[in-house]
């Protein structure tokens, strides 16, 4: 593991890398607060600092409160505050500071390695702790199946690119794509080969768009794509890539292949259009709708007489 020293003497400096070294930490030195408060602010700084408490220009006890105000954002920084001054309102100062431990120069080296070891503990923890955290976000916001974002998560998106296209000016596309007879799949080759073909179309969609498009698993073999940025001609063009790549190529699974196609509904919402995404959901719905009705494996886009027909069709059905 890392470790910041920062200290004015030369000879303390090279004491305690010796030290350091033979316990087999990294050095990184520092002799002044405002160089410890630089190198901190660099990507991947070490997370674990020995800071003198007299220092020309930054006093130790500044540095550690520097460090606890920008701390949230950041991995956490664990300092330990090395001092000649003793006593016990000195510890509680430190600590106040925002220091983790305190040790009072000249201390045993015996004493300096254990407070280390707490530390780098410590710190391995909190990076357990933030793992764990990243993966249950992300065990919340991706469908477990395909690794795209979820329902939820996808429709999220749509509504920050639909905000962000009227303060910007420019139009989002969207495409909802729903697997052709994707039960005949299920029925005549298993369910298995039928989640894999799920996984293969995902990857397709996927590989297609570019990374500021988003697309997510919209419900079972329901897709919505979400294009910033994107004109009525360009989504269409677009879309029919994607439709071209799922058709093209059949999926193959555990010795066996399917030719799969998928519809697609496409709608856009212009800046000044003030569109709720709730209504743009139907209307890429309705479309896809019509894609259906038409034959599949096509695309249509949303005009007011396919919202009429595709509610009409649904009631009457
Ligand atoms: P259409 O062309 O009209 O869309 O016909 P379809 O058969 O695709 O539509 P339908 O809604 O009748 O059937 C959807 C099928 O998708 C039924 C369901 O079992 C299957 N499905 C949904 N989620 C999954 C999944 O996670 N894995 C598998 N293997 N199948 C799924
Ligand atoms: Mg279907
Ligand atoms: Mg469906």
């Amino acid at each position: 593991m890392q470790t910041l020293v920062v200290d004015d003497s030369a000879v303390f400096r090279k004491l305690i890398s010796h030290h350091l070294r033979s316990w087999n930490f990294g050095v990184t030195l520092a002799e002044t607060g405002s160089e410890a408060w630089r190198i901190l602010q660099q990507p991947d700084a070490p997370k674990l600092v020995l800071l003198d408490w007299v220092l020309p220009d930054l006093e130790g006890t500044e540095l550690c409160r520097r460090i606890r105000q920008a701390g949230s954002s950041g991995p956490y920084v664990y300092v330990i505050l090395l001092t000649g001054k003793e006593g016990h309102q000195n510890m509680l100062d430190a600590m106040q500071a925002g220091a983790d431990d305190y040790l009072a120069k000249p201390f045993d080296e015996l004493e300096l390695k254990a407070r280390l070891l707490v530390g780098k503990r410590i710190l391995e923890l909190q990076e357990e702790l933030v793992a764990a955290r990243e993966s249950m976000r992300h065990a919340a916001t991706h469908d477990s199946l395909t690794g795209l974002m979820n329902r939820g998560e996808i429709v999220a998106l749509l509504r920050r690119e639909l905000e962000r296209s009227r303060r910007e000016h420019r139009p989002v596309g969207i495409i909802l794509g729903d697997i052709d007879h994707f039960k005949n799949v299920n029925d005549t080759l298993g369910h298995l080969f039928g989640d894999e073909a799920l996984r293969e179309i995902g990857l397709r969609l996927r590989s297609q768009l570019r990374i500021y498009d988003g697309v997510g698993r919209y419900g079972g073999e329901e897709f919505l794509m979400v294009l910033p940025n994107c004109d009525l001609p360009n989504i269409l063009l677009r879309a029919d890539e994607l439709r071209k790549s799922i058709a093209q190529t059949p999926v193959v699974y555990s010795g066996q292949e399917s030719n799969i196609t998928m519809s697609m509904g496409v709608t856009v919402s212009y800046s000044e259009d003030k569109n709720e995404l709730e209504a743009l959901l139907n209307q890429a719905d309705a479309a896809l709708y019509a894609a259906k009705e038409n034959g599949r494996n096509r695309i249509e886009h949303f005009t007011a007489d396919k919202k009429a027909a595709a509610s009409r069709n649904r009631q009457a059905t």
